[in-house]
């Protein structure tokens, strides 16, 4: 098949592009590079089954695909607080663009949606249809409401033109090609460590989120878009829930780093609870994650230690 990756030069896009084209596909990985990089995608240049297109998906364009994987859109609070304006762009106008496409040529479409649209959770664990709990107006929400549009877009050019629609709703996910920038907790935090810099832990650390290894991801990614019959909204991510604080501990232990726990103040609206309900993807995918955390952080901090040598 031909497979349009938007965002494919960032972390899980890399990596998706990467597994498609092992997989025998023709790869479209199209990228803005606002958080992305080409040193991501670096390796997979010499495949002549791989193609890279610099482009915002706020802008229309038209390519013939036969599956459109839409990724585009920065992750971190950091990022996706810089302009929030282009954010919800992405997520509204982008994701208009992308099904327009998927309209024309008659691709299947997979969103890439998040688990922010359950905002800071009253029902826990979260299940696909628990609605949420976002705050429309805060300074996240130029990402929990785009993604939230984003998913009412899919639903509607489905009802209404009939395209072929998956949903994902991604939980927090980390792995090597995470940028040493990016802001996220688990690439702040095994950065920090490496450097020997304090370990900032935001409020009083009591926040839980679970941790997916990439690998694992991308795995329940294909195993949506190629599954017949089920549009989700489905939930992808590890039930291993852990708190800020003990994560931060976890990550001094696994480095053997000198780092302290510091604590800043926690940014607004910040979520107090997070673990994904799996067993729609369980049932319907056949899909849970294989990788368990220790072993996924350890790869993760070999990555990261090549980059930033220990001691710095
Ligand atoms: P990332 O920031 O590494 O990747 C996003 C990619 O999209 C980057 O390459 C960036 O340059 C590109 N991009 C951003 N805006 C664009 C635009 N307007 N046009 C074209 N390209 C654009 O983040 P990631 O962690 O790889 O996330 C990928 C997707 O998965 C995002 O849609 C994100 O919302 C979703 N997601 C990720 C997580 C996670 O834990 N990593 C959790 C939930 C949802
Ligand atoms: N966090 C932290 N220190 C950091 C970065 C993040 O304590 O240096 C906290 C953050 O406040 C949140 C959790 O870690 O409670 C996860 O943050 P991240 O930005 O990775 O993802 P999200 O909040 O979007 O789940």
């Amino acid at each position: 098949m031909r497979i349009l990756v938007t965002g494919g030069a960032g972390f899980i896009g890399s990596h998706l592009c990467e597994r498609l084209l092992a997989e025998g596909n023709e790869v479209i990985c199209l990228d803005n590079f606002f958080t992305g990089s080409k040193q991501n995608i670096e390796k997979l240049c010499d495949d002549h089954r791989f193609e890279l297109i610099r482009h915002d998906i706020t802008e229309s364009i038209l390519l013939e695909v036969d599956r459109i994987y839409n990724l585009a859109c920065p992750a971190s609070p950091i990022h996706y607080q810089y302009n929030p304006v282009k954010t919800i762009k992405t997520s509204v106008m982008g994701t208009i663009n992308m099904l327009g496409l998927a309209k024309r040529v008659r691709a299947r479409i997979l969103q890439a949606s998040t688990s922010e649209v359950y905002g800071d959770p009253q029902v826990h664990p979260q299940r696909e249809e628990y609605w949420g709990n976002v705050n429309p107006i805060g300074i996240r929400s130029c990402y929990d409401e785009g993604k939230r549009v984003a998913e009412t877009l899919m639903m509607d050019y489905h009802r209404q033109n009939g395209v072929d629609i998956r949903i994902i709703r991604i939980f927090n996910t980390y792995g090597p090609r995470m940028a040493v920038n990016d802001g996220r907790v688990v690439s702040n935090f095994i950065v920090q460590a490496l450097k020997g810099e304090d370990i900032t832990v935001y409020g009083e650390g009591k926040q839980t989120r679970s941790f997916c290894y990439v690998d694992d991801l991308v795995d329940g990614m294909i195993r949506m878009m190629e599954c017949d019959g089920f549009t989700g909204p489905v939930n992808l991510g590890n039930s291993a829930e852990t708190t800020i604080v003990d994560f931060a501990r976890w990550i001094i232990r696994l480095t053997g780093s000198s780092s302290k726990v510091v604590y800043k103040e926690l940014p607004a609206d910040d979520p107090k609870q997070r673990q994904p309900d799996i067993s729609l993807a369980q049932e319907k995918l056949d899909w849970r994650p294989k990788v368990d955390v220790e072993t996924g952080l350890k790869k993760t901090i070999d990555y990261f230690s090549s980059l930033i040598p220990k001691g710095h």
